[in-house]
């Protein structure tokens, strides 16, 4: 058997302290996860569950890897948030195995054509085109449970051109990982190299060509990113 042509390649993020890579599945996201953010969003924190939406596996971009401004927007904002890695198969999971499938946890970055996702949730429509573009998904290196084990508490930011814009702790996150985990396992059957963006604090912003944005989550890593 051949394919008709080569097949892309697996798209791959480091491994924190190894040559390993981690061979990414799938991009799952969670949104609307944290209450001050609910708030800016503009919608109340009580009547709104976190949501899920999916990144296709190659928008991951590496540490310090600059990212293109894409087109189709003139209000591209960052979103920090913390990534969980799977390494077994799921389904069906309860909360209190959840913790089991995990693998490690990185800092991921959550771009958004925040204009084009206003206007498609305006409309009633999809957001996939605002959220699941080219090189949406900055990732830091994975860090092995077996290293840091599962950080429930830390701050978490974001910074551009040296500025604080986000700055809150993953203690904040109103579905909880292992929830979160338990719930993604109802809906889709989990696999190794799957990845979860768990959701972003407040103070999500624009950014523009020549920006650097730093951010990181105490007790696992930073990550850089450079709009070009
Ligand atoms: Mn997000």
């Amino acid at each position: 058997m051949t394919t008709v042509f080569p097949a892309q390649p697996t798209p791959l993020v480091d491994v924190a302290g190894t040559d390993d890579k981690f061979p990414v599945n799938r991009i799952y996201c969670v949104g609307l996860n944290y209450t001050d953010h609910i708030v800016e969003f503009g919608a109340d924190p009580d009547k709104i569950d976190p949501v899920f939406f999916m990144k296709p596996a190659d928008a991951v971009v590496a540490d310090r890897a600059p990212v293109p401004y894409p087109s189709h927007t003139k209000n591209f904002h960052y979103e920090i948030e913390l990534v969980v890695a799977i390494d077994r198969e799921a389904s069906n999971v309860s909360v209190d195995d959840a913790e089991d499938y995990v693998f490690g946890y990185a800092v991921g970055n959550d771009l958004t054509r925040r204009d084009m996702q206003f206007e498609l949730k305006e409309k009633g429509m999809p957001w996939d085109p605002s959220k699941g573009f080219d090189m949406s998904a900055p990732i830091s290196a994975i860090h092995r449970v077996s290293d840091i084990g599962h950080p429930t508490e830390g701050r978490i930011w974001l910074s551009v051109n040296g500025d604080v814009k986000q700055d809150g702790n993953i203690n904040q996150m109103i579905a909880k990982v292992n929830q979160i985990i338990s719930k993604l396992s109802e809906l889709y059957v989990l696999k190794p190299g799957d990845l979860i963006y768990t959701g972003t604090p407040s103070g999500i912003g624009p950014v523009v060509p020549g920006d650097i944005m730093e951010a990181g989550i105490d007790g696992i890593d930073t990550l850089t990113t450079k709009i070009i």
